[in-house]
């Protein structure tokens, strides 16, 4: 099969967060990080990514605010489905995940969602507000834009959310359960949403709500590379720069983006 067209894409969007903004600023940090001269640009499958003519920066995309800005992140998704790209978005906070699914849900018929973050993120609502990043799976899945949702590393759950997990049968792998040889599969095409702050905060300090007892960088990078499924686009959400230390996130979100590029391109 021929490579796939990869293209990665900015989504300077954190208008949504609850706590603390700055996630707009990470896109051109990532991919910074990515190009810096202080590693290469290989995957560990020995994929040059760097190198492949059919991975590329797209830049931020330009953005309104409010509801206009989630439809312009809505229509380029889908935009990247008629065109056949492999998109790999970068927040922006969590907020983005719902207008990107929205946009793609069409385009790929049984579309599954494999979810990594500290949080359950299934608020039906945050202080009154439907699309905080606190929000975005409670309305994909009450849009039924996906098949099946399985999140991984979640240890925050509470009440409300547990009863939202129930009602959407959400699959919670939480940090009780998780064990890193585990392999999670699915039939079908796959959506791929990687919220920083699923790693311990050790490992991503970068991200605005620090939990800790959260996923090791290398049990992240295992499961990227061992869940079985056909990924057809990603995001990399939640890095906030200004919490950041010497861009330790920022080279943390540049090696997930290697292995999740490496999928894609496949
Ligand atoms: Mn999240
Ligand atoms: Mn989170």
């Amino acid at each position: 099969m021929n490579p796939k067209n990869v293209h990665v894409i900015g989504v300077p969007w954190d208008e949504k967060s609850s706590f603390m903004r700055g996630c707009a600023d990470a896109p051109h940090k990532i991919w910074d990080a990515f190009q810096c001269d202080s590693a290469n640009t290989c995957a560990e499958n020995g994929q040059d990514l760097g190198k492949l003519a059919n991975v590329s920066f797209q830049g931020n995309l330009k953005l309104s605010s409010g509801n206009a800005a989630m439809e312009e992140i809505m229509a380029r998704a889908a935009q990247t489905a008629v065109e056949g790209i492999s998109p790999l978005f970068l927040g922006g906070d969590h907020a983005v995940t719902y207008p990107l699914v929205k946009g793609l849900a069409g385009h790929y018929k049984g579309l599954s969602i494999l979810h990594f973050d500290a949080h359950p993120d299934l608020y039906d609502q945050f202080e009154g507000h439907k699309y905080y990043h606190g929000c975005p799976f409670a309305r994909i899945m009450e849009s039924d834009l996906a098949k099946r949702l399985v999140s991984v590393g979640i240890r925050t759950m509470n009440p409300h959310q547990q009863e939202q997990a129930d009602r959407f049968g959400v699959e919670i792998i939480d940090m009780i359960h998780f064990d890193p040889h585990m392999t999670i599969a699915f039939d079908g095409p796959v959506y791929l949403s990687i919220d920083l702050d699923v790693l311990d905060p050790a490992f991503a300090p970068g991200s605005s709500h620090h939990e800790p007892g959260g996923l090791t960088t290398r049990e992240l990078i295992r499961t990227i590379q061992t869940f079985k499924g056909n990924l057809v686009a990603a995001d990399i959400v939640e890095y906030n720069p200004h919490r950041d230390i010497q861009n330790v996130t920022a080279m943390v979100a540049a090696k997930l983006l290697k292995e999740v590029a490496a999928r894609l391109v496949a």
